[in-house]
């Protein structure tokens, strides 16, 4: 039988109510002759108070046990999901990672999946069990340990056992009913995509747009596999959402199809580092040791000899950052007479592949922007996106200004 795979997130399993809802869905698909894996995350806001009792203990926790603890959201929602499939006499059984088993890195709270065995879950399926509910966000590593796959990481588990199971389509159910041209609980003025290519929807995901996690993009098109993202709110066709899409499949798009944000965003100025070979390998080395994620980079002019370094990373990484830094300063490694972290930017980010033969978009945003009154911290750019880093009070006025600068509301 062909397989489905159907994703449900945080809202769409938030009580039993909605579990019931979402096991409806999953139902619909059973009774058209689909083999169904549904991949559930943790009931709203769980994962999140599991995060916080860790923080509380310690925030320099073994990530082992975090992973441990973190998981466990993810466990409950499958048995959930496979009681109340059962009792709408589907078959289905429960599946936590370690038991398929999803095999993934080391990395805590980062892993990677390595490999999805397919003989356990299609010998159920041969005898006659119809739906397997897996736990999403969770694997187990070569030591034998649980790990998850960082925030969001059910998108990834779907994606990778769609891929796996040679799924028709991954279908992920969410509390919006689609991909929309920003985050639409940010401007009534976002547009909802029918389709979108996966170039952009994997920038907009990496620059904040937490639609879908950024690995799960990766893998859908690294494995072609047919992604749709959905409301788990309304009734659906078989055409409802957004499709995400290789780029030959959209005849006509806008230059800048979307535009992302990232709110916890940090800015770091070393203040008069010496201006020398090998510096940069020796503040950004320690940074990455500490597990700091830096963003973007921006050199000053060097004037005698000394310079300011000026970086991004995610708020949350501040404190660590600064330890690795003046550690590397007391070792002698660097020399910088102040280290100043503006705790109160975000990014914010235009995406579009249409930038690649059309250029003036830049210049478009930072006139935008100028005429709102709000001041560029950092820019960084790629072939197909820009980004600017601004003090975080504007971040909404400055989505909502690009995206009428960009013609958002209305498709090309
Ligand atoms: P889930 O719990 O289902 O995984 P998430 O909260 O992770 O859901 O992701 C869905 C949310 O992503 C939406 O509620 C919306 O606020 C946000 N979002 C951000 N950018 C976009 C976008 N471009 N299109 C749609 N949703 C977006
Ligand atoms: N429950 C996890 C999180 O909140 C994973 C997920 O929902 O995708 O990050
Ligand atoms: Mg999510």
């Amino acid at each position: 039988m062909p397989i489905l795979v159907m994703k449900f997130g945080g809202t769409s399993v938030a009580n039993i109510d909605r579990i019931r809802r979402a096991a409806k869905r999953v139902g619909v698909e059973v009774a058209k002759g689909y083999d169904v894996i549904v991949i559930v995350s943790a009931m709203a806001g769980r994962t999140n108070e599991l995060v916080g009792w860790v923080d509380e203990i310690s925030p320099f926790y073994d990530a082992r046990e975090y992973d441990a603890v973190v998981s466990s959201g993810e466990n409950i929602t499958a048995g959930l999901m496979a009681l109340t499939l059962q009792e709408m006499d589907v078959p289905a059984r429960s599946w936590q990672g370690w038991q398929v088993p999803l095999k993934t890195t080391s990395a805590h709270s980062a892993a990677r999946i390595e490999e999805i065995p397919t003989d356990n879950i299609n010998a159920k399926f041969s005898e006659g069990m119809r739906v397997a509910v897996v736990a999403g966000f969770q694997g187990v590593s070569p030591e034998g340990r649980i790990t998850t796959l960082g925030r969001g990481g059910s998108d990834t588990t779907a994606v990778a056992f769609a891929a796996a199971f040679d799924a028709e389509r991954c279908d992920i159910y969410t509390d919006v009913d689609g991909v929309y041209t920003t985050d639409p609980r940010i401007t009534a003025k976002a547009r909802k995509l029918d389709k979108i290519a996966f170039e952009e929807m994997l920038e907009l995901a990496s620059l904040g747009a937490k639609v879908l996690q950024t690995r799960s993009v990766e893998l859908a098109m690294r494995y072609n596999v047919k992604l749709r993202v959905l409301s788990s709110f309304e009734e659906q066709s078989d055409t409802a959402g957004t499709l995400v899409c290789a780029e030959e499949e959209i005849m006509e798009s806008n230059v800048v199809n979307g535009i992302a944000y990232s709110r916890d965003e940090a800015k770091m100025t070393l203040v008069s580092v010496a201006d020398r070979p090998g510096i940069a390998a020796a503040i950004f080395g320690p940074l990455s040791d500490a597990g700091v994620n830096v963003d973007m980079i921006v050199q000053n002019i060097s004037e005698e000899g000394r310079t300011d370094m000026t970086f991004s990373c995610p708020v949350g990484q501040v404190t660590r950052a600064e330890k690795a830094l003046r550690e590397a300063k007391t070792r002698g490694d660097i020399n910088f007479h102040d280290l100043i972290a503006d705790t109160e930017v975000a990014k914010v980010s235009a995406v579009g592949i249409g930038m690649r033969s059309q250029s003036g978009v830049a210049a478009r945003m930072f006139k935008t922007l100028s005429a709102e009154g709000i001041n560029i911290k950092v820019i960084a750019t790629s072939e197909i996106k820009i980004s600017v880093l601004i003090d975080r009070k504007y971040m909404e006025l400055a989505v909502q200004a690009l995206h009428d600068a960009f013609g958002l509301e209305k498709a090309a």
